[in-house]
Protein backbone atom coordinates (compact mmCIF):
# COMPACT_ATOMS: atom_id res chain seq x y z
CA UNK A 1 0.00 0.00 0.00
CA UNK A 2 1.28 3.53 -0.92
CA UNK A 3 -0.93 6.60 -0.64
CA UNK A 4 -0.74 10.22 -1.18
CA UNK A 5 -2.08 12.69 1.50
CA UNK A 6 -1.91 16.25 0.36
CA UNK A 7 -1.98 18.43 2.95
CA UNK A 8 -0.56 15.66 5.17
CA UNK A 9 2.14 17.35 7.55
CA UNK A 10 -0.60 19.32 10.04
CA UNK A 11 -3.91 18.85 11.29
CA UNK A 12 -6.42 15.86 9.93
CA UNK A 13 -3.65 15.59 7.30
CA UNK A 14 -1.04 14.41 9.87
CA UNK A 15 -3.79 12.49 11.62
CA UNK A 16 -4.33 10.24 8.84
CA UNK A 17 -0.70 10.07 7.92
CA UNK A 18 0.21 8.65 11.24
CA UNK A 19 -2.92 6.61 11.33
CA UNK A 20 -1.95 5.14 7.76
CA UNK A 21 1.58 4.64 8.81
CA UNK A 22 0.33 2.38 11.94
CA UNK A 23 -1.31 0.31 8.91
CA UNK A 24 1.94 -0.37 6.83
CA UNK A 25 1.26 2.16 3.81
CA UNK A 26 3.92 3.88 2.60
CA UNK A 27 3.00 7.93 2.28
CA UNK A 28 4.41 10.95 0.17
CA UNK A 29 3.16 13.57 2.15
CA UNK A 30 2.07 17.43 0.26
CA UNK A 31 1.92 20.44 2.20
CA UNK A 32 2.52 24.43 1.21
CA UNK A 33 5.30 25.77 3.58
CA UNK A 34 5.10 24.87 7.00
CA UNK A 35 8.61 22.72 6.68
CA UNK A 36 8.68 22.18 9.93
CA UNK A 37 5.71 20.23 10.75
CA UNK A 38 6.49 18.09 7.72
CA UNK A 39 9.86 16.98 9.20
CA UNK A 40 7.88 16.30 12.27
CA UNK A 41 5.00 14.34 10.71
CA UNK A 42 7.65 12.51 8.32
CA UNK A 43 9.71 11.49 11.25
CA UNK A 44 6.95 10.00 13.40
CA UNK A 45 5.47 7.81 10.36
CA UNK A 46 9.51 6.39 9.70
CA UNK A 47 9.60 5.25 13.38
CA UNK A 48 6.45 3.06 12.18
CA UNK A 49 8.73 1.32 9.51
CA UNK A 50 7.25 2.39 6.18
CA UNK A 51 9.05 4.61 4.15
CA UNK A 52 7.38 8.44 3.81
CA UNK A 53 8.51 11.17 1.23
CA UNK A 54 7.34 14.96 1.77
CA UNK A 55 6.93 17.13 -1.18
CA UNK A 56 6.03 20.56 -0.61
CA UNK A 57 4.38 21.98 -3.20
CA UNK A 58 1.25 24.75 -3.75
CA UNK A 59 -2.06 22.89 -4.98
CA UNK A 60 -3.17 25.90 -6.39
CA UNK A 61 -0.93 25.57 -8.95
CA UNK A 62 -0.50 22.91 -12.16
CA UNK A 63 3.13 22.78 -11.41
CA UNK A 64 2.59 22.15 -7.50
CA UNK A 65 0.03 19.39 -8.31
CA UNK A 66 2.16 17.46 -11.45
CA UNK A 67 5.19 18.00 -8.55
CA UNK A 68 3.53 15.99 -6.31
CA UNK A 69 1.83 13.31 -8.58
CA UNK A 70 5.12 12.70 -10.25
CA UNK A 71 7.24 12.10 -6.80
CA UNK A 72 4.56 9.97 -5.36
CA UNK A 73 5.19 7.16 -8.50
CA UNK A 74 2.58 4.37 -8.10
CA UNK A 75 -0.22 4.67 -5.41
CA UNK A 76 -2.83 2.75 -4.08
CA UNK A 77 -4.88 5.40 -2.22
CA UNK A 78 -5.40 9.34 -2.72
CA UNK A 79 -6.26 11.24 0.37
CA UNK A 80 -7.15 14.83 -1.07
CA UNK A 81 -7.32 16.76 2.25
CA UNK A 82 -5.58 20.23 1.75
CA UNK A 83 -7.79 23.03 2.13
CA UNK A 84 -8.37 26.05 4.70
CA UNK A 85 -11.48 28.32 5.26
CA UNK A 86 -9.17 31.61 5.53
CA UNK A 87 -11.80 33.84 6.17
CA UNK A 88 -14.83 34.57 8.95
CA UNK A 89 -17.50 36.43 8.07
CA UNK A 90 -21.01 36.92 5.90
CA UNK A 91 -20.29 37.17 2.13
CA UNK A 92 -21.97 40.35 1.93
CA UNK A 93 -18.30 41.55 3.59
CA UNK A 94 -16.04 39.27 2.55
CA UNK A 95 -13.80 40.45 -0.58
CA UNK A 96 -13.85 38.92 -3.94
CA UNK A 97 -10.31 37.65 -3.69
CA UNK A 98 -10.86 36.01 -0.54
CA UNK A 99 -14.15 34.34 -2.54
CA UNK A 100 -11.85 33.16 -5.72
CA UNK A 101 -8.99 32.04 -3.44
CA UNK A 102 -11.26 30.03 -0.80
CA UNK A 103 -12.78 28.00 -4.15
CA UNK A 104 -9.29 27.79 -5.85
CA UNK A 105 -8.04 25.86 -3.16
CA UNK A 106 -10.99 23.59 -1.53
CA UNK A 107 -12.81 22.80 -4.84
CA UNK A 108 -10.70 23.75 -8.22
CA UNK A 109 -7.56 21.84 -7.09
CA UNK A 110 -9.81 19.35 -4.87
CA UNK A 111 -10.93 18.80 -8.64
CA UNK A 112 -7.70 18.71 -10.22
CA UNK A 113 -6.02 16.49 -7.51
CA UNK A 114 -9.14 13.68 -8.01
CA UNK A 115 -8.25 13.96 -11.73
CA UNK A 116 -4.56 13.05 -11.14
CA UNK A 117 -5.54 10.40 -8.57
CA UNK A 118 -8.02 8.91 -11.35
CA UNK A 119 -4.94 9.11 -13.29
CA UNK A 120 -2.67 7.38 -11.01
CA UNK A 121 -4.96 4.88 -9.54
CA UNK A 122 -7.05 3.88 -12.80
CA UNK A 123 -6.27 0.58 -14.54
CA UNK A 124 -6.51 1.99 -18.04
CA UNK A 125 -3.73 4.61 -17.20
CA UNK A 126 -1.63 2.11 -15.71
CA UNK A 127 -2.62 2.06 -12.19
CA UNK A 128 -3.54 -1.10 -10.35
CA UNK A 129 -6.75 0.72 -8.87
CA UNK A 130 -7.27 1.78 -5.53
CA UNK A 131 -9.52 4.28 -3.51
CA UNK A 132 -9.83 8.35 -3.39
CA UNK A 133 -10.98 9.57 0.03
CA UNK A 134 -12.33 13.50 -0.90
CA UNK A 135 -12.11 15.43 2.75
CA UNK A 136 -15.40 17.91 2.37
CA UNK A 137 -17.17 19.20 5.59
CA UNK A 138 -20.21 19.40 7.41
CA UNK A 139 -20.36 23.00 6.31
CA UNK A 140 -21.50 21.38 3.03
CA UNK A 141 -25.05 20.61 4.68
CA UNK A 142 -24.60 23.19 6.92
CA UNK A 143 -23.94 26.32 4.67
CA UNK A 144 -22.43 28.18 7.42
CA UNK A 145 -24.26 31.33 7.50
CA UNK A 146 -22.38 34.17 8.67
CA UNK A 147 -19.10 32.40 8.80
CA UNK A 148 -18.04 31.21 5.28
CA UNK A 149 -20.64 30.58 2.85
CA UNK A 150 -17.75 30.69 0.09
CA UNK A 151 -16.57 27.51 1.58
CA UNK A 152 -19.43 25.56 2.45
CA UNK A 153 -20.38 25.87 -1.22
CA UNK A 154 -16.82 24.68 -2.32
CA UNK A 155 -17.29 22.03 0.15
CA UNK A 156 -20.58 20.85 -1.25
CA UNK A 157 -18.85 21.35 -4.74
CA UNK A 158 -16.57 18.28 -3.20
CA UNK A 159 -19.48 16.06 -2.10
CA UNK A 160 -20.72 16.47 -5.87
CA UNK A 161 -16.93 15.30 -6.96
CA UNK A 162 -16.94 12.36 -4.77
CA UNK A 163 -20.82 11.28 -6.30
CA UNK A 164 -19.72 12.17 -10.02
CA UNK A 165 -16.53 10.66 -10.11
CA UNK A 166 -17.52 7.49 -8.54
CA UNK A 167 -19.30 6.13 -10.60
CA UNK A 168 -16.91 7.53 -13.93
CA UNK A 169 -14.23 5.52 -12.48
CA UNK A 170 -15.72 2.55 -10.65
CA UNK A 171 -15.15 0.27 -13.66
CA UNK A 172 -11.41 1.28 -14.00
CA UNK A 173 -11.05 -0.21 -10.36
CA UNK A 174 -11.46 3.01 -8.57
CA UNK A 175 -13.67 3.83 -5.40
CA UNK A 176 -14.19 7.42 -4.33
CA UNK A 177 -15.50 8.62 -1.16
CA UNK A 178 -15.56 11.18 1.20
CA UNK A 179 -15.10 12.35 4.46
CA UNK A 180 -16.89 15.46 6.03
CA UNK A 181 -15.56 16.12 9.59
CA UNK A 182 -17.77 18.79 12.02
CA UNK A 183 -15.52 20.98 14.21
CA UNK A 184 -12.22 19.03 14.83
CA UNK A 185 -9.43 20.69 17.00
CA UNK A 186 -6.85 21.55 14.32
CA UNK A 187 -4.95 25.06 13.67
CA UNK A 188 -7.27 25.85 10.57
CA UNK A 189 -9.67 27.69 13.00
CA UNK A 190 -6.84 30.14 14.40
CA UNK A 191 -5.58 30.13 10.93
CA UNK A 192 -9.09 32.14 10.10
CA UNK A 193 -9.00 34.54 12.73
CA UNK A 194 -11.03 32.60 15.57
CA UNK A 195 -8.41 31.06 18.43
CA UNK A 196 -11.21 30.15 20.39
CA UNK A 197 -13.72 28.32 17.97
CA UNK A 198 -13.37 24.81 19.23
CA UNK A 199 -14.39 26.44 22.83
CA UNK A 200 -17.42 28.05 20.93
CA UNK A 201 -18.76 25.55 18.94
CA UNK A 202 -17.20 22.35 20.70
CA UNK A 203 -20.72 22.38 23.08
CA UNK A 204 -23.16 22.86 20.60
CA UNK A 205 -22.21 19.54 19.28
CA UNK A 206 -24.80 16.71 19.81
CA UNK A 207 -21.63 14.58 21.27
CA UNK A 208 -21.02 17.90 23.69
CA UNK A 209 -17.51 18.45 22.13
CA UNK A 210 -15.19 19.09 19.12
CA UNK A 211 -13.17 15.86 17.36
CA UNK A 212 -9.97 15.24 17.29
CA UNK A 213 -7.90 14.61 13.92
CA UNK A 214 -7.38 11.09 15.17
CA UNK A 215 -11.42 10.19 14.89
CA UNK A 216 -11.48 11.80 11.40
CA UNK A 217 -8.08 9.50 10.83
CA UNK A 218 -10.00 6.02 11.61
CA UNK A 219 -12.71 7.25 9.31
CA UNK A 220 -10.22 7.70 6.26
CA UNK A 221 -8.12 4.41 7.14
CA UNK A 222 -11.37 2.58 7.08
CA UNK A 223 -12.51 3.65 3.96
CA UNK A 224 -9.34 2.73 2.30
CA UNK A 225 -9.67 -0.70 3.22
CA UNK A 226 -10.45 -3.48 1.83
CA UNK A 227 -13.88 -3.64 4.70
CA UNK A 228 -15.06 -0.64 2.69
CA UNK A 229 -14.84 -2.62 -0.54
CA UNK A 230 -18.54 -1.79 -1.85
CA UNK A 231 -18.41 1.67 -0.40
CA UNK A 232 -18.11 4.57 -3.00
CA UNK A 233 -19.68 7.67 -4.13
CA UNK A 234 -21.00 8.83 -0.69
CA UNK A 235 -19.56 11.04 1.95
CA UNK A 236 -19.83 9.46 5.76
CA UNK A 237 -20.28 12.61 7.99
CA UNK A 238 -17.83 12.43 10.87
CA UNK A 239 -19.15 15.40 13.18
CA UNK A 240 -20.54 13.88 16.49
CA UNK A 241 -23.66 14.66 15.27
CA UNK A 242 -23.85 17.97 14.03
P1 LIG B 1 -4.79 22.50 8.82
O1 LIG B 1 -4.78 23.97 8.59
O2 LIG B 1 -4.47 21.98 10.17
O3 LIG B 1 -3.80 21.79 7.76
C1 LIG B 1 -3.91 22.11 6.41
C2 LIG B 1 -2.90 21.34 5.58
O4 LIG B 1 -3.12 21.66 4.19
C3 LIG B 1 -1.46 21.71 5.89
O5 LIG B 1 -0.63 20.58 5.72
C4 LIG B 1 -1.15 22.77 4.82
O6 LIG B 1 0.24 22.88 4.52
C5 LIG B 1 -1.91 22.20 3.63
N1 LIG B 1 -2.25 23.23 2.64
C6 LIG B 1 -2.98 24.36 2.83
N2 LIG B 1 -3.03 25.08 1.72
C7 LIG B 1 -2.31 24.41 0.78
C8 LIG B 1 -1.96 24.67 -0.57
N3 LIG B 1 -2.36 25.77 -1.22
N4 LIG B 1 -1.18 23.77 -1.21
C9 LIG B 1 -0.74 22.65 -0.57
N5 LIG B 1 -1.06 22.35 0.69
C10 LIG B 1 -1.81 23.22 1.37
O7 LIG B 1 -6.25 22.03 8.35
P2 LIG B 1 -7.18 20.84 8.89
O8 LIG B 1 -6.38 19.66 9.19
O9 LIG B 1 -8.08 21.40 9.92
O10 LIG B 1 -8.09 20.58 7.59
C11 LIG B 1 -7.84 19.50 6.71
C12 LIG B 1 -9.05 19.34 5.80
O11 LIG B 1 -10.20 19.08 6.61
C13 LIG B 1 -9.37 20.60 4.98
O12 LIG B 1 -9.83 20.22 3.70
C14 LIG B 1 -10.50 21.24 5.76
O13 LIG B 1 -11.31 22.05 4.94
C15 LIG B 1 -11.23 20.00 6.27
N6 LIG B 1 -12.07 20.23 7.44
C16 LIG B 1 -11.53 20.65 8.64
C17 LIG B 1 -12.36 20.84 9.73
C18 LIG B 1 -11.85 21.30 11.06
O14 LIG B 1 -12.67 21.66 11.92
N7 LIG B 1 -10.55 21.30 11.31
C19 LIG B 1 -13.81 20.62 9.63
C20 LIG B 1 -14.25 20.17 8.35
C21 LIG B 1 -13.40 19.99 7.30
P3 LIG B 1 1.20 23.83 5.48
O15 LIG B 1 1.27 23.14 6.81
O16 LIG B 1 2.48 23.86 4.78
O17 LIG B 1 0.49 25.16 5.57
Amino acid sequence: MRTLVTGGTRGIGAAVARRLAADGHDLVLGYARDDAAASRTASACRELDVSCTTVRGDLTTDAGIEALFAEAGELTGVVNNAGATLHLGPLAATPSDVVRATVDLNLTSALLVARAAVQALGRSYGGSGGVLVNISSGAATLGSPGEYVQYAAAKAGVDALTLGLAQEVAGDGVRVVGVAPGIIETSIHADAGEPGRVQRVGPLVPIGRAGLPDEVANAVAWLLCDEASYVTGTTLRVAGGR
